[in-house]
């Protein structure tokens, strides 16, 4: 088969899935209970893959990554969503943090932070959903942050954030400006995680997983340097859009990796299980399961390289990424549900990935923004054309 991709992105694709296959898969379910053995278990696959040089791949050389081109890590991205605990084991966790605290961090809380996460020595977490009030609208957060002395002080209550029960630090979304317009009273504070008053409640028991790795967390008089303020005050929201952007590419990809799983599962079983007089790939309605899975899988695979295309050259893409956002986790939960229903009792055991993630699939359509929020900013923003009197054009940016 021949590829649209240069000969030399592909052979880096192929090493970097042979290194998942070979060193990660085998392990994913002891890396993703977060135990003292998982964390063990992910180090030492983390110093694998920066001996085979495909750790960190696509962040800045500068800052200690790989130097791949945005384009060229998309597409890794697409290798990596295989499986889960892969993203952990190849440093790509950390590009959404690492990519804001490059933008955004002084040269001291680089070399404090940002340098020991993009080697893999730190995790990063981000604290901005909380209970009390609706996440999908980061206006009406409650935290605040005081400026006393020299310190900022932080009281608040947030939860699902993830990663903060292995993290060094959390980048903490908290209101520094009560009195400026909606947008431009949150500023994000750099918060280590063995600072006093910074309380870790519980890891969520979610259906994502056994061991969790989302958490309440209470911030109760916490204390750190005006120094660890990111950005300026009452920079949060832009912070937060900057940080999101390529992610959501990133993430897109890699559900795309996580659907490509399961089609490829879905496959060999039909070709291998025989039922009625004929194997389950003669039947059409399995065929069009499969057909069906291929078409999702293309379309949302063309829609995000399409997104990227246009981040890749400086524009927001607002319309495509709240379009993949919602596409792709639609797509990702069709293609997983075909394959166990073509795998049987067997798609709801564990002795497949399947039911895994279905169950982390259904996240998809919740965090980085649910998908009736992106659904009415896509509308919102297409609509503004007609009120100007102009028209909506996919080819604009
Ligand atoms: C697996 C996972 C990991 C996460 N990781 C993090 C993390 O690391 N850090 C962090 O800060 N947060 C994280 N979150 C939280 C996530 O960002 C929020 O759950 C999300 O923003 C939604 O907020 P909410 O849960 O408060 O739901 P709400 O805001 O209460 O919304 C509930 C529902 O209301 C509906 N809704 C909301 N607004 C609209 C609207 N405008 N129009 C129509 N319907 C609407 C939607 O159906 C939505 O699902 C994570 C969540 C999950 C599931």
């Amino acid at each position: 088969m021949t590829s649209q991709l240069s000969a030399q992105l592909e052979e880096l694709r192929g090493k970097v899935r042979a290194f998942i296959d070979r060193e990660v898969i085998p392990l994913e379910d002891v890396i993703e209970e977060w135990g003292p053995e998982g964390e063990a278990a992910l180090k030492s696959v983390q110093e694998k893959a920066k001996q085979e040089g495909i750790f960190a791949l696509g962040l800045p050389k500068e800052i200690g990554g790989g130097g791949l081109p945005f384009m060229d890590y998309v597409y890794i991205n697409e290798i990596i969503g295989r499986s889960e605990a892969a993203m952990y084991a190849l440093g790509t966790h950390t590009a959404q943090d690492s990519t804001m605290l490059n933008m955004f961090g002084t040269p001291e809380q680089k070399e404090k932070w940002l340098y020991p996460m993009v080697r893999g020595e730190i995790s990063p977490s981000v604290g901005l959903t909380e209970p009390e009030v609706a996440g999908s609208d980061p206006t009406l957060i409650e935290t605040t942050a005081v400026l006393d002395g020299d310190e900022w002080v932080i009281n608040g209550h947030k939860w699902f954030t993830t990663n903060a029960n292995i993290a060094a630090f959390t980048t903490v979304f908290c209101v520094t400006e009560p009195d400026a317009a909606r947008h431009k009273r949150a500023s994000m504070i750099i918060v280590p995680t063995n600072t006093p008053g910074y309380e870790i409640v519980r890891v969520i028991p979610t259906m994502g997983g056994k061991g969790g790795n989302h958490c309440e967390v209470r911030y109760n008089n916490v204390r750190v340097p005006k120094e660890n303020l990111l950005g300026s005050r009452g920079e949060g929201f832009v912070i937060a859009q900057k940080r999101l952007g390529p992610g959501r590419i990133y993430h897109c990809m890699r559900w795309l990796g996580q659907a490509q799983r399961a089609f490829d599962l879905m496959c060999e079983r039909a070709l291998n299980r025989y039922s009625h007089g004929s194997l389950l790939s003669d039947k059409q309605m399995i065929q069009k399961f499969i057909a069906d899975s291929a078409t999702e899988i293309q379309t949302a695979r063309l829609l995000t390289i399409e997104a990227a295309k246009k981040i890749d050259e400086g524009h927001d893409a607002r319309v495509d990424i709240a379009m993949i956002k919602v596409y792709g986790a639609g797509i990702l939960h069709n293609v997983i549900d075909r394959a166990i229903q073509v795998h049987g009792a067997l798609g709801v055991t564990e002795d497949t990935p399947l039911e895994k993630m279905y169950r982390r699939a259904r996240y998809a359509r919740i965090y980085d923004g649910p998908d009736e929020v992106h659904t009415v900013s896509i509308s919102r923003r297409i609509l503004k054309y007609y009120q100007q009197e102009s028209y909506w054009n996919p080819a604009d940016f």
